[in-house]
C-alpha cells in the first residue's frame, strides 16, 4: 500500500508567535505529526503483513484501531498547519462568509461556538469547522483524540488542536487562553478554499 508522508510546514516555525512559540511548532509538526504518519504506516504494513498469513493469529481489530487514530491525526494535522498563517485572524470574507451567515447566524455567533466547542472537548482533541454533505451545511463538531465523536462524513474545514502538546509549553494548562489566540493566526483564505473544494 502507498505510504503516508509528512508535509512541510507552509511557513516557518517562529511565524505564528507570539500566539503559539516556534518551540510549540517545531516540536508538534517535526514529533507529533511525524509519529502519526509513522504510525499510520505501521498500521498498513501489519495490514500487508496480515493479508499475507491469512490473518492467522492478527489482531486486525488493533491495528484498524491503530490505522483510525494515527490516520486521522495525521489527515488533522494535514489541515490545521495551512489553516494558520503569519498575519491571519480577522473575519472570513468572500463565499465562505456568506455559508457562515447562513448557518450560524453572523460570526462572531460562529466564533463563539466553534470556541465553546473547542474549549469542552473532553481530554486530548480538536475543535472543528466541517462541511456536511449530507445537509449541504456548515456544522461545529468536537473530536476527542483524533478520531472519536466526527461525522464520518464530514470534512474538516477548520481545526484547533486542543492536544496539550498544542499549546502546554507556552499556555500551560489556560487552554482557553490558546484557543482565544488562536484566531489571530486563522487563515481564512485557505478555509474559504476548502469550503469551495468541498462543494
Ligand atoms: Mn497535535
Amino acid at each position: 500500500m502507498k505510504k503516508y508522508t509528512l508535509p512541510d510546514l507552509p511557513y516557518k516555525y517562529d511565524a505564528l508567535e507570539p500566539y503559539i512559540s516556534k518551540e510549540i511548532m517545531t516540536l508538534h509538526h517535526d514529533k507529533h505529526h511525524l509519529a502519526y504518519v509513522n504510525g499510520a504506516n505501521t498500521a498498513l504494513d501489519k495490514l500487508d503483513a496480515g493479508r499475507k498469513n491469512n490473518w492467522q493469529g492478527v489482531d486486525i481489530k488493533g491495528i484498524e484501531r491503530d490505522l483510525s487514530f494515527n490516520l486521522a491525526g495525521h489527515v488533522l494535522h494535514s489541515v490545521f498547519w495551512p489553516n494558520m498563517k503569519q498575519g491571519g485572524g480577522g473575519k472570513p470574507g468572500g463565499k465562505l462568509a456568506d455559508q457562515i451567515n447562513e448557518d450560524f447566524g453572523s460570526f462572531e455567533a460562529f466564533k463563539a461556538q466553534f470556541s465553546a466547542a473547542a474549549k469542552a472537548v473532553e481530554g486530548s482533541g480538536w475543535g472543528l469547522l466541517v462541511w456536511d454533505p449530507v445537509n449541504e451545511q456548515l456544522l461545529t463538531l468536537q473530536a476527542e483524540k483524533h478520531n472519536l465523536l466526527s461525522g464520518q462524513n464530514s470534512v474538516p474545514l477548520l481545526v484547533c488542536d486542543v492536544w496539550e502538546h498544542a499549546y502546554y509549553l507556552q499556555y500551560k494548562n489556560d487552554r482557553g487562553s490558546y484557543v482565544d489566540a488562536f484566531w489571530n493566526v486563522v487563515n481564512w483564505e485557505n478555509v474559504d478554499e476548502l469550503l469551495s473544494n468541498s462543494k
